[in-house]
């Protein structure tokens, strides 16, 4: 595999990164996933912009302009001759001499790193047909949740909780209400209405929650955005998530409860396919 860092285009075993990297010391960095589809980007402005606004609150520049990102993106997907999967970028406040807390002076170059993902089959998962289970676990992470940073640790051993609870993934609750998914956002379905938590600090901004909550307006579906409980989750008509790599995915257990008829619904069935035309139609 062909990857990108900080400007090179090198074998994935040549490609270096300084120990002193503030994203490996201190998960000081942020990052973007975007998917690919017939060899197309998807959502890659979405992508773009999410990425700007995570640094700018994180006191970054964009290394460079999004239509080089673009460039960079496109170029990893033909070297590597990517059908469907996914890109991974990542930029850390780069790898000033000393550890330090306080940040580098603001000329210290950001590493910018990208690799892909190869996935054949992404879109028509399998996954998709049955439904994916998930359990409820305590939301402990830091509150600013709307940066998409490097700081993947509590996601990831919610990933494990879910794993060992035999299940495949976990739904995090703060304050009695589910927040997100470990990497998607969580949804319900009660009376043909779709119900999602609102934007705010708590959650990530998903950029595919952007277009499948445009995508159910645009069908005059019902769209609420507030938080809901596992309670209502259990007692849901249908459940799912959204990610850029899942897309709409249904979930079909709660905490051991089965969700409607413990099938993928109608609207999560609907939704899906509609994300994925409309947006192979928009791929660049
Ligand atoms: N929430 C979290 C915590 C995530 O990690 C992700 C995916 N990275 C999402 C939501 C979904 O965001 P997107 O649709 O942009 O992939």
């Amino acid at each position: 595999r062909i990857v990108y860092v900080n400007g090179d285009y090198v074998p994935e075993d040549e490609a270096k990164v300084s120990i002193f990297d503030r994203g490996f010391l201190m998960a000081d960095g942020v990052y973007e996933v975007t998917s690919v589809l017939g060899g197309k980007l998807i959502d890659f402005d979405g992508h773009a912009k999410r990425l700007e606004r995570s640094l700018t609150e994180l006191d970054m520049a964009m290394p460079m302009s999004a239509d080089d990102l673009l460039a960079i993106h496109r170029e990893l997907v033909a070297k590597n001759g990517i059908d469907e999967g996914m890109i991974y970028l990542q930029v850390t406040r780069g790898a000033p001499g000393d550890r330090d807390f306080a940040f580098p002076p603001e000329d210290t170059p950001l590493t910018v790193v990208l690799f892909t993902h190869n996935k054949p089959g992404l879109a028509d998962s399998p996954v998709a047909k049955q439904g994916i289970k998930v359990i409820s676990i305590e939301d402990i992470r830091w509150g600013r949740r709307d940066i998409k940073t490097v700081q993947l640790l509590y996601p990831s051993m919610g990933k494990m909780m879910a794993k060992k609870a035999g299940v495949d993934d976990a739904w995090m609750v703060e304050d009695g209400a589910v927040t997100e998914g470990t990497s998607n956002n969580a949804y319900i379905v009660k009376n043909g209405t779709i119900i999602t938590r609102q934007l705010s600090t708590d959650i990530l901004h998903g950029i595919t929650r952007a277009a499948v909550l445009r995508f159910a307006a645009e069908a005059q579906m019902k769209v609420e955005e507030r938080p809901f409980t596992i309670e209502e989750a259990q007692n849901a008509d249908e459940a799912f998530i959204t990610s850029a790599s899942t897309f709409v995915m249904p979930v079909v257990e709660v905490d051991g409860a089965t969700v409607g008829t413990g099938r993928p619904g109608p609207v999560a069935a609907r939704l899906r396919e509609i994300y994925l035309e409309e947006s192979r139609n928009a791929a660049i």
